[in-house]
């Protein structure tokens, strides 16, 4: 059997997280509302009534392109496709075709050992359309999604595994929150993929047939439903059958691919320009308005703190997952430094303490009650001694749960340790004392009982003692 490769390209559509929709004032988001209650007679198609573009939907389409890398056009078109489903209630998509608000692109997938660039043919804007559902015997429609702001992304057949098309959608969607473009959350829709998929004998460069899998609603699902059809695709050749241009549908519970319809010739949507809509005309002054604050993405980020600071890629991949994280990893170094250990020491406070509670809570680490400069205020006192590191791990939870600084948290509760060299030989004199059995053991050679001292000495300041002078005036009193 000759070895095959799979080529795979992935349709996105991305909701924008603008507040209304993009041509009326409805919510733009009503996940989980009531069907047909977040209407209005521009979205639900009624004669007479006009779109009216949604700047913001303009501008977090901007962002995107400039983060593909695409060239954005001046001046770009709506155009109308027309198409008859009953939840379109206008008979026509507003979408963009020839001049469409940005083309062409790439973005650079870190695979494991190698990197893949994968180009974008398509960017544009265009407005969702509803949603029909069967429902005891009858097909029903929702409107709530028509005119939801979305941009419609493609690429090029440069994915070669169902790896890269997975590693596509978890780039895209950390990008799509860096940005706050979209909410990016694939069970609700913010974010779809359709894959086209086809295989080839290594090494060829034709396409071959494709199929196009649709309702794929997570990125496990793409992964599995990918090697699924790239099995199928390749037993049917395997037989002597040919693939056929199909549409297929996952099901998510048997974990296969079903037949939905044989692909239709590219449909004539007769497309002409939308009359009721002007021209986008993106002057420079806009442009420059809408990019000023643009940030470093995610994986620049991540190679900077592997890079500049040392951090091991694991610690540098989580902290930049999202980017107030990275922010408030970079206000704490700035505060407390930037050598290797104190950089993994702020990464491990945040990967274990901080990612703990924001999971908890449900918080990104701007949300969080202990900033930065509360962190690095215990990170201080742990330094000075001045608390030990249990004290610390229930300070942290004790500042986010209030808000108040560690300062006077420890000052109020009296958590500060006891380093008091002095107050700490009193005890250990006491416990030599009063233990003769234990001491005598330890003396006979039983080394690993200093365990036990520093323990009981823990244990009589209520976990306040100093573990390392504890242990070196228990050491002093016991071989005496
Ligand atoms: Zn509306
Ligand atoms: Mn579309």
């Amino acid at each position: 059997m000759p070895e095959y490769e799979v080529v795979i390209g992935l349709e996105t559509h991305i909701q924008l997280n603008t507040r209304s929709k993009i041509f009326c004032g409805c919510k733009a988001d009503s996940w989980g509302e009531e069907p047909n209650t977040n209407i209005c007679p521009v979205c639900s198609g009624l004669p007479g009534t006009l779109p009216v573009l949604n700047k913001a939907a303009v501008e977090k389409a901007v962002l995107l392109a400039k983060a593909m890398n695409s060239e954005i056009r001046e001046e770009s078109f709506f155009d109308r496709k027309n198409y008859f489903y009953p939840d379109l209630p206008k008979g026509y998509q507003i979408t963009q075709f020839d001049k469409s608000i940005a083309f062409g692109g790439y973005i650079d997938l870190p695979m494991d050992g190698y990197v893949r660039r994968i180009t974008i043919e398509k960017l544009h804007l265009e407005e969702d359309a509803g949603k029909t559902k069967h429902k005891g015997g009858d097909w029903m429609v929702d409107f709530n999604r028509c005119g939801v702001p979305l941009v419609e992304m493609v690429t090029a057949p440069d994915l070669r595994t169902a790896d890269e098309a997975a590693e596509y959608l978890i780039r895209l969607r950390q990008l799509l929150k860096w940005l706050n473009i979209s909410e990016a959350n694939m069970e609700k829709a913010h974010l779809r993929a359709d894959a086209n998929v086809s295989i080839r004998i290594k090494g060829e460069d034709i396409l071959n047939t494709k199929t196009e899998i649709k309702n794929v609603n997570s990125i496990e699902a793409v992964r599995t439903a990918i090697n699924v059809e790239a099995k199928r695709q390749i037993k049917e050749v395997e037989a002597g059958r040919e693939i056929k241009p199909w549409t297929l549908d996952w099901d998510e519970d048997t974990q296969t691919v079903k037949k939905m319809r044989s692909k239709e010739t590219e449909a004539d949507y007769r497309y002409f320009k939308e009359p009721d809509l002007m021209r986008v005309q993106l002057t420079n002054e806009w442009k420059e308005e809408i990019l000023a604050d643009f940030p470093k993405l995610p994986l620049e980020v991540r190679d900077e703190f592997i890079e500049k600071y040392k951090l091991p890629k694991y610690d540098a991949e989580i902290l930049t997952s999202e980017r107030s994280l990275s922010q408030y990893f970079r206000d704490t170094i700035d505060a407390y430094g930037y050598q290797p250990e104190q950089v993994k020491r702020v990464s491990n406070w945040l990967m274990n303490d901080a990612l703990r509670i924001m999971k908890e809570k449900s918080l990104i680490a701007g949300e969080l009650k202990i900033t930065p400069e509360y962190l690095f205020e215990i990170i201080n006192m742990v330094e000075n001694h001045l608390i030990n590191t249990p004290t610390a791990k229930s300070l942290f939870e004790k500042v986010e749960e209030s808000g108040r600084s560690p300062k006077e948290i420890v000052e109020e509760e009296g958590l500060a340790q006891v380093s008091d060299v002095r107050a700490l030989e009193e005890l250990a004199k006491k416990l030599v004392e009063e233990n003769p059995e234990q001491v005598k053991k330890f003396r006979g050679g039983k080394e690993s009982l200093i365990g036990w001292f520093v323990g009981q000495i823990m244990r009589q300041t209520q976990g306040k003692a100093d573990p390392e002078i504890a242990k070196k005036v228990l050491l002093e009193q016991l071989e005496e």
